[in-house]
């Protein structure tokens, strides 16, 4: 089988599993334009991030076929996931630089690695020991702007409202579990 069909397959199945477990179906169209937004993706954190949103409880505004943003929102996180563990486990460097943000480090994307159950991580399925990454306060106070613009706009024009749109009104509103945590 070729590459690019198995990809198709495996994405395309794990939207479809996705879908019914938010209670709908996947129609052709739908799928064909997600498979073709999704093609550079890989496939496998697509599964995961599909898994995710499946499990996640919908809330009453959301649709049921997610938006593609939300997808590919979890697949960065997801990657940033992979690559936290190692960037962490790094030794200190003796002549090391006075930080701007002494909870991230200055990580650029501003993503932080944690350690649930040490610090939860808010999932509401009984689970397992893992390790998670959750956005760095830093990074609200340097984008929070833009992504409250953002926000607006797409309210406007009723566009879908990102997981990370929310995080800013979290963050806002002192909601936001990982803003101070060490
Ligand atoms: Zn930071
Ligand atoms: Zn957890």
């Amino acid at each position: 089988m070729d590459n690019q069909l198995q990809r198709e397959l495996i994405i395309g199945a794990a939207l479809g599993r996705m879908v019914v477990l938010r209670g709908g179906s996947m129609d052709t169209v739908v799928t064909e334009t997600y498979l073709e937004r999704l093609k550079d993706v890989d496939p496998s954190l697509v599964e995961r991030a599909c898994a995710e949103l499946g499990d996640q409880r919908r809330e009453d505004y959301t649709t049921i076929v997610p938006p593609c943003p939300d997808i590919l929102e979890i697949v960065e996180r997801l990657e940033a996931e992979q690559v936290a563990p190692a960037v962490a486990l790094l030794p200190p460097d003796p002549n090391e630089p006075t930080y701007r943000c002494h909870y991230c480090l200055d990580e650029s994307s501003g993503w932080r690695p944690f350690k649930c159950p040490e610090v939860v991580c808010g999932r509401k399925r009984e689970h397992g020991p893992h390790s998670y990454v959750a956005r760095c306060q830093c990074w609200f106070l340097r984008n929070a702007a833009t992504i409250r613009l953002a926000r607006s706009r797409a309210e406007a024009k009723h566009e879908f409202v990102t997981q990370g749109m929310r995080d800013v009104e979290a963050f806002d509103d002192g909601r936001y579990p990982w803003a101070t945590k060490l």
